[in-house]
C-alpha cells in the first residue's frame, strides 16, 4: 500500500470532509521551491506551504541549526530557566521589531500567539479593575483555530458549531479606499462596547482571500483605538517576516500596534514556534507584589531551545543581501504579471504587496470557501504540478521568496491558463 492508501485508514486531515475530499498526495521529499510526491510527480510549492516556507524546503543552514542546537539542549523548561537561543531570539526580534516592542512571550503556533495576545489584553484591563471585555475585530478576519483566535475570526462557517460559546467580539468593515466607514464604524463601538482590544491582520487578510488594505487606513483605526485606550493587536501570523516587502507588515505604519502576533515564517516553515510581543507598558500591567497578577499562561514546549536556534538562523538568512533581492525581484515580476493580465475582463481585484499574488476571477458557478469553482481550479492547478488552494473564486500565490524565475513563469503561465480556461464558466 503507498502512503495515500495508509493514510485513509487513521488519519484525520484538517478543514478536510473526508466523504468528499480528494485523497491527499503523499509528499516524500522537498527542495527549495519544490516538491515531489511518493509517485515521483514534480510540485512547484506557489503557496509556501501554507504561508511558512520563505527560504525553501530542506534548507541546509536551518538544517545545521537544528542539528548543531539538539546535539548541545535540545530542550529545557522554561519556568524557572532560561537559554541562550530563546535570549539571543529575544534580542533580535526586539531589534528588528518596531521600537515600542519591549517584551516576547513564546508560544507554539499562531493560533496560540493569538490566543496570548487576546488574554495578555483582557488581562491587562483586570489587574487594573477596569472593565472592559469587548475585543473588535474586522469581517472576515482569521486569528486562528483555538476558542480565542476562532471568535475573533470572522469566516462564520469556520465557527459556526461553537457560537454559544466564544468571547464577545463586534465587528467593524475593513477599510475601502476613500470611504470612513470603517474608521466610523470603531467609534461607534468603542463608544458602546467600550472593548479591551482591536486586532487586525496587518495590511492582508490572509484566510479570507488576500484581501490587502491601505497603511493610513490602518494608521487611523490604530490611532482612534490607542487614543481611547484600547490595546491594538497586530496578527502578523502570515505577513511577518517580509511577505509584504517590509520586515514586518507594522513597518508601513506610523502609529505601531501593542503586540504582535508572530509565528508561521519565524523558523523557515521548520517547526512550531510563535512568540507575542508587547510593550513595556503592557507588560508592567502584570509586573506586581501579586502574584494572581501574573499571566498564567504557558505551554509544555514554550521556547524551545532547538525552535528558537532555527527561528535566529532563518532572521539571519531573511536579512541577507541575496533574500532581500529576492523579495525586491518577486514583487517586481508580479507587477509584471498583473500588467499581464490586465487584458482579461474576467480578472477583477487584481492586487499585489510583497510577495503576495490575488486575483478574483468572474463565474457564475458556486463560490463558496470550499465550493465546487474552487475544487475545479485546486485540481487544475495540482494536475498542472502547482500547488495553490484557491479561496472560492479568488486564486493566490504566496511563493517561498528563494523560487526561480523559471519556476515563477511557470506559475505565472499556469495561471493564465487558468484565467483562459475557467473565465465566465
Ligand atoms: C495561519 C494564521 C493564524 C493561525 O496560525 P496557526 O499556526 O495555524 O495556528 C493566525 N493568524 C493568521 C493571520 C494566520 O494567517
Amino acid at each position: 500500500m503507498n502512503l495515500q492508501q495508509r493514510d485513509e485508514k487513521h488519519l484525520w486531515h484538517p478543514y478536510t470532509q473526508h466523504q468528499t475530499a480528494a485523497k491527499p498526495i503523499g509528499i516524500v521529499k522537498g527542495k527549495d521551491a519544490l516538491l515531489w510526491d511518493e509517485d515521483g510527480k514534480e510540485y512547484i510549492d506557489a503557496i509556501a506551504s501554507w504561508w511558512v516556507n520563505p527560504y525553501g524546503h530542506s534548507n541546509e543552514r536551518l538544517a545545521q541549526a537544528a542539528y548543531k542546537q539538539l546535539t548541545q539542549l535540545e530542550h529545557v523548561l522554561f519556568g524557572g530557566f532560561t537559554h541562550r537561543p530563546a535570549v539571543e531570539l529575544a534580542e533580535k526580534l526586539i531589534s528588528i521589531l518596531p521600537k515600542n516592542q519591549q517584551k516576547v512571550f513564546f508560544s507554539d503556533n499562531g493560533s496560540t500567539a493569538v490566543e496570548v495576545g487576546i488574554k495578555m489584553a483582557l488581562q491587562y484591563f483586570f489587574n487594573k479593575g477596569e472593565k472592559r471585555f469587548t475585543v473588535v475585530a474586522f469581517e472576515d478576519a482569521f486569528h486562528g483555530d483555538t476558542f480565542a483566535a476562532m471568535a475573533a475570526s470572522g469566516i462564520s462557517f469556520f465557527a459556526d458549531a461553537f457560537k454559544e460559546h466564544l468571547l464577545k467580539v463586534v465587528r467593524i468593515p475593513l477599510p475601502k479606499k476613500g470611504s470612513d466607514a470603517a474608521a466610523k464604524k470603531l467609534k461607534e463601538v468603542i463608544a458602546e462596547h467600550h472593548p479591551a482590544a482591536f486586532i487586525f491582520e496587518a495590511l492582508v487578510q490572509g484566510a479570507s482571500g488576500m484581501q490587502i488594505y491601505e497603511p493610513d487606513a490602518l494608521d487611523k483605526l490604530i490611532h482612534i483605538a490607542q487614543e481611547n485606550g484600547v490595546i491594538t493587536i497586530a496578527d502578523e501570523v502570515m505577513t511577518g517576516f517580509g511577505r509584504t516587502g517590509r520586515t514586518f507588515a507594522s513597518d508601513y505604519l506610523t502609529h505601531k500596534p501593542d503586540i504582535m502576533c508572530l509565528s508561521k515564517a519565524l523558523t523557515g516553515g521548520t517547526i512550531p514556534l510563535a512568540v507575542t510581543t508587547a510593550t513595556q507598558e503592557i507588560f508592567d500591567g502584570f509586573y506586581s507584589e501579586d502574584v494572581n497578577k501574573a499571566l498564567f499562561h504557558g505551554h509544555t514546549f514554550t521556547a524551545n531551545p532547538t525552535g528558537c536556534a532555527i527561528a535566529l538562523e532563518a532572521i539571519r538568512i531573511l536579512e541577507s543581501d541575496e533574500m532581500q533581492a529576492n523579495l525586491k525581484r518577486i514583487a517586481r515580476r508580479h507587477q509584471e504579471f498583473l500588467a499581464r493580465i490586465a487584458k482579461y475582463p474576467s480578472v477583477e481585484n487584481a492586487r499585489t504587496l510583497g510577495v503576495i499574488l490575488a486575483f478574483d476571477l468572474k463565474t457564475s458557478q458556486n463560490t463558496d470557501y470550499y465550493g465546487s469553482f474552487r475544487d475545479k481550479l485546486y485540481n487544475f492547478f495540482i494536475s498542472e504540478g502547482v500547488i495553490l488552494r484557491p479561496v472560492g473564486n479568488i486564486i493566490y500565490i504566496l511563493p517561498p521568496y528563494i523560487i526561480t524565475d523559471a519556476q515563477l513563469d511557470r506559475v505565472y503561465d499556469v495561471l493564465e491558463e487558468a484565467i483562459q480556461k475557467f473565465s465566465n464558466q
